[in-house]
C-alpha cells in the first residue's frame, strides 16, 4: 500500500516527484486501495459528469417552483436577460451563472443532481466545468480529468473537516465547492499542479466565515443564488492563480483556518435556521406562510 495523501503539501510533492498530474495521482491512490480499477474510476466519473450535464439541461428548460414556492424561476429570468443583453464578464461567465442556477434549482425541485460536494452546493463545480469545456472544445477525457482533480481537492479538505453546513457553515459546502471548481478550471486551462492547488486555496480563504442560515430550514434561500456567486468566485481564483498570484498562507493552513473558523462559528449560524438570514422579519413571515 502506498503512502496515503492527506494534505495539499503531500499531494504537491507526490506530483512533483513522480512528474504526474493531480488526477493521475488521485486515480493511482484509489486503485491502490484495491476496490476499483482505473477503468471503473473513470467510468464512475463519466456517469457523474453525465448526471451534471443532464441536470443543467433539465434546469435550463424548467420554471417549476419548489414545493415551498420560494424559488425555481431565477434561471429563466437570467436566460431572458441574456437573450437580449450581454454580461460584462463575457459569454462563458453568462453560461456559468445560468448553469449554476439551473442545477441548484433542479435540486430544490427534487430533480436528480450530483452532490458536489453537497446538494446545496451542487451547481458550482458543474457550471464552471461544463461551461468552460463547451466554450473551449475540451474533450470528454479532459473533463473527466478535471472532475477527478476537483474530487481530490474536496477529499483532501474533507480529511480536516466534515463538508457540511451543520459542522462548518456554508464555507464547508459552497466554499469547498468553489475551491473544487477553481481546481477543475485551472486543470482544464493547463495550469501547473502548484497553480491548481493555489487556485483552491485562494477560493477557500476568501469564503472563510460564510454562514449557513437557510430560510425555513430549506436549501433554497440563500443557497440557490449562492451557487452562481461562488461559481464566479472560482473563476476569479483560477484567473489569479494562472497569473502566479500565490496565497501567502499555504493551502493546508488555509484548510486549518477554515476548520477553526467552523468551530468558532455560533451554532445559530450552522444550519439551525436560528440566526442570520433565517431569522430576519421576512424569513419568519415566509416560514409562517409555508407552514400554513
Ligand atoms: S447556506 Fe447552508 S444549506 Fe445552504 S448551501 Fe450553504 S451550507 Fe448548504
Amino acid at each position: 500500500m502506498k503512502h496515503s495523501i492527506s494534505t495539499f503539501r503531500q499531494l504537491y510533492y507526490t506530483c512533483k516527484e513522480q512528474s504526474k498530474q493531480i488526477f493521475e495521482v488521485a486515480i493511482e491512490n484509489e486503485v491502490d486501495k484495491g476496490d476499483y480499477s482505473e477503468y471503473n474510476i473513470r467510468l464512475q466519473a463519466k456517469k457523474t459528469l453525465d448526471a451534471m450535464k443532464e441536470a443543467i439541461k433539465e434546469g435550463l428548460s424548467s420554471t417549476e417552483l419548489s414545493p415551498s414556492g420560494m424559488s425555481g424561476d431565477d434561471c429563466d429570468r437570467l436566460q431572458k436577460r441574456y437573450s437580449n443583453n450581454r454580461s460584462i464578464l463575457g459569454t462563458t461567465a453568462e453560461k456559468i451563472m445560468k448553469y449554476a442556477l439551473a442545477t441548484s434549482e433542479q435540486n430544490l425541485r427534487m430533480g436528480t443532481i450530483a452532490a458536489c460536494p453537497t446538494a446545496g452546493s451542487c451547481g458550482i463545480v458543474p457550471s464552471v466545468l461544463v461551461a468552460y469545456a463547451q466554450d473551449n472544445k475540451i474533450k470528454e477525457d479532459a473533463e473527466i480529468n478535471a472532475l477527478i482533480t476537483a474530487g481530490e481537492v474536496g477529499r483532501i479538505i474533507s480529511n480536516k473537516m466534515a463538508l457540511a453546513g451543520a459542522v462548518g457553515g456554508c464555507q464547508a459546502e459552497c466554499g469547498v465547492a468553489s475551491a473544487m471548481a477553481a481546481a477543475a478550471l485551472t486543470q482544464m486551462r493547463g495550469g501547473t499542479v502548484k497553480q491548481i492547488i493555489n487556485a483552491s486555496a485562494l477560493a477557500l480563504k476568501n469564503v472563510l466565515g460564510l454562514t449557513c442560515d437557510p430560510v425555513c430550514g430549506l436549501v433554497e434561500i440563500p443557497c440557490v443564488k449562492r451557487n452562481p456567486f461562488l461559481a464566479i468566485h472560482a473563476v476569479t481564483a483560477s484567473e489569479l492563480s494562472m497569473a502566479d498570484i500565490m496565497s501567502k498562507i499555504p493551502p493546508d493552513e488555509v484548510v486549518d483556518a477554515m476548520e477553526q473558523t467552523g468551530q468558532l462559528m455560533s451554532p445559530l449560524l450552522k444550519e439551525s435556521s436560528k440566526g442570520g438570514l433565517a431569522t430576519t422579519k421576512t424569513a419568519l413571515a415566509l416560514a409562517k406562510n409555508i407552514l400554513k
